[in-house]
């Protein structure tokens, strides 16, 4: 374990194993310098137990980042309950989850991730308080994913001026890959502003519906590395900036809500020297964390929540103005920042 490449000074992995429901789940708790961990649950069919533990690892890192840049009193961790989120689901496993979660006694507070459902998280709220992204209940706060795609509109304006000297969107053409929860209300954002919009995802239904509402043009989920685009803003799925993306890109920015969209972190320096000015997606993606931290926090405040969310956008101003003005990866500016912050809590 302590040797495990992924392993980040982590402060507790643990593991769960309930014979009655086959839940096997990590839950990794990375920081709780600044506050008790909060990161949600994703249920994946994993090929070993050995890429379980590294997505746990990994992701719990990745939280306690986000949650530093995102300035709100949490720590990171994550959970991941390995099966498959179709075929394996049953109401005593998220109940032995629920136990599992309960069993760290506030150390770490969990939500929905892929493969997990606001009706999963009901049932963990059964066995445990220490659960987020609830529907019902007094700070029940919903859906994170509108104030999600907010700060991704406001972030990529953000982005804009720099890479463009001017954060006017109006006749700036934006590529935007995944339109479900996040990416749909992103191009609403982007089409009020006067921006052409080009979409792409692989349900039509959702890719039908946002072109008719926005007026977008609609691509293969293929060519929208290859877009005449001014900007691309991935909001589907991971590790889209790889090494055959790279050399297609034709766009002068970067902003989009996805996670871990760097396939390795030297991306960041390769797009720095191809002039693409990144926005670091745990930065620009912290809207929903933000909102979820809300309701943790047991009194849900609208008014918070669009402080922090203005706030945030700030700080990836100033990451991206420190990583131009010292010709760095803004990647590296934000973990370095990141990184700081939680010293200076520990
Ligand atoms: P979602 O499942 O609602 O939407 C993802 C969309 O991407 C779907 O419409 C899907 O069909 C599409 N897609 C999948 N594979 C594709 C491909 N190969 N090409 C094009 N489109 C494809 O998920 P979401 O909640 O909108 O999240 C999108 C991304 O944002 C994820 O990476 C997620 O981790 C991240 N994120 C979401 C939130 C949030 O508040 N929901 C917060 C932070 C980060």
């Amino acid at each position: 374990m302590f040797d495990h490449p992924s392993y980040d000074a982590h402060e507790g992995v643990h593991m769960f194993h309930d014979a009655a429901s086959g839940l096997r789940a990590i839950i990794a708790v990375h920081s709780t310098a600044r506050g008790p961990a909060a990161g949600g649950c994703r249920m994946w069919n994993y090929d070993s137990g050995e890429a379980m533990l590294k997505d746990a690892l990994r992701l719990s890192q990745g939280m306690s980042y986000k949650n530093a840049m995102a300035d709100i009193p949490l720590g990171g961790g994550k959970s991941v309950i390995w099966g498959n989120a179709r075929t394996d689901k049953s109401p005593e496993l998220f109940r032995a989850f629920g136990r599992a979660v309960h069993s760290l006694q506030g150390a770490y507070t969990t939500a929905e991730d892929v493969g997990v459902s606001v009706a999963d998280m009901e049932i963990v709220r059964e066995e445990t308080p220490y659960v987020a992204g609830l529907s019902k209940g007094e700070a029940a706060s919903g859906d994170p994913s509108p104030v999600t795609a907010k700060g991704i509109y406001l972030g990529l304006r953000e982005t804009a001026k720099r890479a463009f000297g001017t954060d006017d969107l109006t006749g700036k053409t934006v590529a935007v890959q995944g339109v479900g929860h996040v990416g749909g209300y992103v191009c609403d954002h982007l089409a009020e502003a006067g921006a052409t919009l080009v979409i792409t995802d692989i349900d039509q239904t959702a890719l039908n519906a946002v072109a008719e509402r926005t007026g977008a043009n609609i691509v293969s989920p293929d060519a929208i590395y290859d877009v005449d685009a001014d900007i691309f803003s991935p909001c589907a799925l991971g590790a889209v900036v790889n090494e055959q993306t790279l050399e297609r890109f034709k766009v002068k920015a970067i902003a989009g809500g996805a996670n871990n969209q760097l396939i390795v972190p030297e991306m960041g320096e390769l797009l720095r020297r191809k002039g693409i000015l990144y926005a670091p997606d745990y930065v620009i993606n912290g809207g929903g964390i933000i909102n979820v931290a809300a309701e943790i926090s047991g009194n849900y405040s609208r008014d918070w929540v669009e402080a922090k969310l203005a706030r945030l956008v700030e700080t990836l101003g100033e990451v991206l103005d420190e990583a131009l003005s010292h010709d760095t990866p803004t990647n590296e500016v934000a973990d370095r920042i990141a990184r700081e912050r939680i010293a200076a809590a520990t």
